[in-house]
């Protein structure tokens, strides 16, 4: 049967994108998967017959809506909203929310794909989601953006629930956002249950989900490094962003001894010699979250730092790299550059933000990268403890949480070196779609044809 001839990368890739033209991210993301899973596929045929790959890349529905909602001078507006329900084998949907203009079905098939891979790397019994809507909070006043949420809940509810699908933050989605969500959502069904994730610790949340996936990062570049007798004691760290996954990220490298030197937002960089240290990040994290002000007001704040408008940190010499922003904020040529200037590790604390000749570079070069399905999944895998806390009604201590998440990130890092090692070298990504692939398929195999 011709169904169980090898899998091809490009005739499987050509399928691909005919079937979901225009969806480059999502073709980007499942490349570089296919790429690695697919040699191990034709080593263990029953998962080709199974047609697992075909299955894994169509999402299991894909929600779009229409979210209306009246900005404050009364005028009526009208975003588009998403909830893209990718698999559930090995528990309910979960993935996060993002609010930004450039949000589309491209990128959330993308962002969902990847969480599959992702959460199933975890070892908590979560499947994959993502949703979200091209609505823009920057620049609205609290009331139109609680207007927006309760909108967007109001279709959404319809579709989630805490055994169905658990939502969490994304970019432009954390506490305010989550908070004005579930309101809504406890408003319209009438129960007080888990529905979202990344809720303020008042009403059902967990302390340390909003530092987890930074946290997360650094713990992971720490594993990477340990493995070869390393640590980040010492090292001269460029983070890029400045939201909850940079701030986050530069805190646990400032508590393991890292220098950070840059962070940024989208309209530029800062650079201080002198290093961020804990004053000044907390001076960040006021800026971005209380204020919502830009990272150039640092460089007003602190003279001895510079700002650089419209560029991305990636020209400045560093031994680690943090990328903390968005995808593809991180290309071929500044992959090089960042090699030719001495950069020994990088750890994706954003999903998919270096391209894939970028990823080639590293690969190439044979330092430590970690792809962001494994090094930033401590976000994620906290929000699984907080639906934990929430179904058992007991919260957890920060110390008994920050323990488990170290473990975790400990064994999504063994996970990496079971299927990745090469020689004396660990390829991760590899080594994450690979493990993240089994588990998965595995529970679909069990399933039968469904
Ligand atoms: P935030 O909205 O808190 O912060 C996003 C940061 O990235 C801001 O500094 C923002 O700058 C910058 N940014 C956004 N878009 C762009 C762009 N197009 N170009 C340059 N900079 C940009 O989001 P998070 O920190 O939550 O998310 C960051 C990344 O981490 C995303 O890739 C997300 O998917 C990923 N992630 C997040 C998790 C979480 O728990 N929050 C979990 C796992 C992954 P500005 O202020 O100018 O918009």
């Amino acid at each position: 049967m011709s169904e169980n001839k090898p899998l091809v990368l490009d005739e499987f890739m050509n399928g691909l994108v005919r079937r979901n033209p225009g969806e480059t991210e999502f073709h980007q993301a499942v490349h570089e998967v296919a790429e690695t899973v697919i040699p191990y596929i034709n080593e263990n045929p029953k998962y080709r017959t199974a047609q697992i790959l075909e299955r894994m890349t169509e999402p299991d529905r894909t929600i779009i809506f229409r979210v209306c909602w009246e900005d404050d001078e009364g005028h009526v507006r009208t975003n588009r909203g998403y909830r893209v329900q990718f698999n559930n084998a090995i528990g309910p949907y979960k993935g996060g929310l993002r609010f930004h203009p450039s949000v589309n079905l491209g990128v959330l098939k993308f962002l969902g794909f990847e969480q599959t891979f992702k959460n199933s790397l975890t070892t908590l019994p979560m499947g994959a989601g993502k949703g979200g809507a091209d609505f823009n909070p920057k620049g609205k006043s609290d009331r139109e953006v609680m207007r927006f949420c309760q909108a967007f809940m109001t279709e959404l509810s319809k579709h989630i629930g805490e055994v169905v699908d658990v939502p969490a933050g994304d970019i432009g989605v954390g506490a305010r956002e989550i908070s004005y969500m579930f309101g809504q959502y406890k408003r319209l069904k009438n129960e007080f249950t888990g529905a979202l994730t990344g809720k303020a610790l008042e009403f059902g949340g967990s302390l340390i989900r909003k530092e987890a996936t930074g946290y997360g990062n650094a713990y992971f570049m720490e594993e990477m490094l340990k493995n070869k007798g390393d640590s980040i004691s010492g090292k001269n760290c460029v983070v890029s962003g400045s939201g909850n996954v940079a701030q986050f990220c530069a805190e646990k490298i400032i508590h393991l001894g890292g220098k950070v030197l840059t962070m940024s937002d989208s309209s530029g960089f800062v650079h201080d010699p002198s290093g961020i240290d804990q004053d000044k990040l907390n001076y960040i994290i006021d800026l971005k979250t209380v204020k919502r002000g830009r990272i150039s007001e640092y460089a007003d704040k602190y003279p001895e730092s510079k700002f650089h408008e419209g560029k991305r940190p990636w020209s400045i010499s560093c031994d680690l790299a943090f990328p903390c922003a968005t995808q593809n904020e991180l290309n071929e040529d500044e992959a090089k550059l960042l090699l030719v200037n001495g950069c020994k590790g990088v750890s994706e604390g954003a999903n998919m933000p270096t391209e894939e000749a970028g990823v080639k570079a590293f690969l190439e070069a044979g330092i430590l990268y970690a792809p962001g399905k494994a090094s930033n999944a401590g976000g994620v895998a906290v929000s699984g403890l907080e639906m934990t806390q929430n179904s058992i009604r007991l919260s957890w201590s920060r110390e008994e949480l920050e323990e488990r998440l170290k473990g975790i990130m400990r064994d999504i890092h063994n996970q990496c070196l079971k299927y990745g090692k090469e020689g004396d070298k660990v390829n991760y990504v590899k080594g994450a779609n690979v493990a993240g692939f089994v588990k998965v398929a595995e529970a679909m195999l069990a399933y039968g044809v469904i």
